[in-house]
């Protein structure tokens, strides 16, 4: 085989595409990587969204921001009295983006590690030839190569509002609102979703006056309804001014200003004016740059890749995972996508079960869950039985200081099979772990209940829940 001949090329190097290239190299096949992304030097910065300006980078704000939080109002509750508590804002970017680059460095060691050929540049389908697709690099590196398989894995890019693009300045995506760079007194947030509530707290936690509005009249309705609930009650009473089933008139920016008029739910003009405006409404599959068209891969009428139950595209030996094609736009439901796909093309049998991806938002407190909600087995007409357990009535809460939320565990009346569990509460996105593992194997609440978790500990709600499933819990 030539040296620009491989058996996978992967374009994308965010989680779907960079974990499909490992996986393939672990079965043996010579891979190629394209990554186009670059860092603040013009150099490589592989990881995607993901790694740059998703999930890492805004874990690592929340996490800062949550210090800051703890510092001004919490500290004192445990006997210790700071003063002078004080940001600087450009340090705490700057470890940020620390973060992102320990990422972006690790991920160009695994591919050294796994011997996979990482090409710095956009790709681009240059048609079928013998052997396979050629594909053309363009950018840092320019080179021509040839992959028996193509996987695509080019991810989304966020939505913008018809009329007003992002400028970063003042009206800003994921991007510009992970890079303030100072604090904003007044900052408008569209879109109620995970993105706009993780981005609305940071910034609420370091000080500034922040409005959200959302256009649906439920609150995340993807939710479980209690958990929905007790999230918009609590965020609420932080300081977070929430507001569903509004109408958006045109918004004006200018350098110092954005104004957002806006019918609200009663039907009452209103007017927010903000220094700055973050627009969460969602995102958008990419295949920009890829000649998509001129090979005849088949996009939906929403832009994402239509591919099969295997992530197989209309072309022969063209595959497609992560945001770009239908589904959840998680980095784990990317990656799981990856791994089947590379496992596919070495021969086994991939999967991927959707039915146990479990969802998290990263707020305080965490809301986590998997499986289906009450309102889904309501709708759905399947007997239900449900069990609850607080985190107040929890030791290692009591003794954190965190005993907001609750573990709910909804299980089949007859087989007691677990069918959706849902957390609001302190480390909810470490404590679903064990339900997607208990659900993956089709356990029973009764099987959780029955499991020794260690006191005193946050998970030991997850087996009061299952217990009250039964009505027998022991400590509530
Ligand atoms: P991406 O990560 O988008 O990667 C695609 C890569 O392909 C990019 O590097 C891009 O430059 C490259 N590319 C595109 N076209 C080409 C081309 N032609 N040639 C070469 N390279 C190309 N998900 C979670 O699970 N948990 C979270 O906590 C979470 N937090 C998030 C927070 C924010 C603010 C945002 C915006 C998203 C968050 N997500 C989170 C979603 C997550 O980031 C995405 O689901 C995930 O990154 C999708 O992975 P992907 O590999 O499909 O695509």
């Amino acid at each position: 085989m030539s040296s620009n001949q491989f058996d996978v090329v992967v374009i994308g190097a965010g989680p779907g595409g960079y974990i499909a290239a490992i996986r393939a190299a672990q079965l043996g096949k010579t891979v190629a990587c394209i990554d186009a992304w670059q860092n603040g030097q013009g150099g490589p910065a592989p990881g995607g969204t993901c790694t740059n300006v998703g999930c890492i980078p805004s874990k690592a704000l929340l996490q800062s921001s949550e210090h800051y939080e703890q510092a001004n109002h919490h500290f004192a509750e445990h006997g210790i009295e700071v003063k002078g508590v004080s940001l600087k804002l450009d340090k705490m970017i700057g470890r940020k983006n620390s973060v992102v680059k320990q990422n972006n460095d690790g991920i160009l060691y695994l591919f050294k590690k796994n011997k996979i050929t990482f090409f710095h540049g956009k790709g681009a389908f240059a048609g079928q030839v013998d052997g396979g697709w050629a594909i053309k690099v363009s950018g840092t590196t320019e080179a021509d190569i040839v992959g028996k398989h193509v996987v695509i894995a080019t991810g989304s890019s966020a939505r913008e509002l018809p009329g007003l693009p992002f400028d970063e300045q003042q009206i800003l995506s994921n991007d510009g609102a992970l890079n303030i760079g100072a604090v904003p007194k007044k900052l408008g947030v569209i879109g109620a979703g995970v993105i706009g509530l993780e981005m609305g707290s940071v910034w609420r936690r370091l000080g500034a006056e922040v409005t959200v509005l959302e256009a649906m009249p439920e609150f995340l309705a993807a939710v479980d309804t209690q958990v929905a609930k007790e999230a918009h009650k609590i965020f609420t009473k932080q300081g977070l001014n929430i507001q569903m089933g509004v109408k958006l008139g045109e918004i004006k920016s200018t350098a110092k200003q954005v104004t957002v008029p806006y019918t609200d739910a009663s039907g009452a003009e209103q007017k927010l004016v903000v220094d700055k405006l973050i627009v969460s409404i969602g995102r958008v599959p990419y295949t920009g740059g890829l000649n998509a068209e001129a090979v005849g891969l088949k996009l939906d009428e929403r832009g994402f890749i239509v591919v099969d139950a295997d992530c197989k595209t209309n072309l022969p030996n063209v595959w497609a995972v992560g945001d770009v094609v239908r589904g959840p736009m998680l980095a784990h439901k990317a990656e799981e996508e990856g791994v089947a796909v590379a496992e596919r093309i070495g021969g086994q049998h991939g999967h991927v079960n959707f039915d146990t991806i479990p969802w998290v938002i990263y707020t305080s407190p965490e809301i986590s869950w998997v499986g289906q909600t009450e309102q889904q087995l309501k709708a759905s007409g399947r007997a239900y039985k449900a069990g609850s357990f607080p985190f107040l009535a929890n030791g290692r809460a009591r003794a954190l200081g965190d005993t907001t939320g609750f573990v709910k565990i909804l299980a089949d009346a007859t087989t007691d099979e677990v069918l959706g569990v849902h957390i609001i509460g302190p480390m909810a996105s470490e404590l679903i772990a064990e339900a997607v593992t208990i659900m993956e194997f089709r356990g029973a609440a009764e099987d959780i209940a029955r499991i020794c978790h260690a006191h005193p500990t946050l998970s030991e709600s997850m087996k009061e829940a299952a217990l009250a499933v039964d009505k027998r819990t022991l400590n509530f």
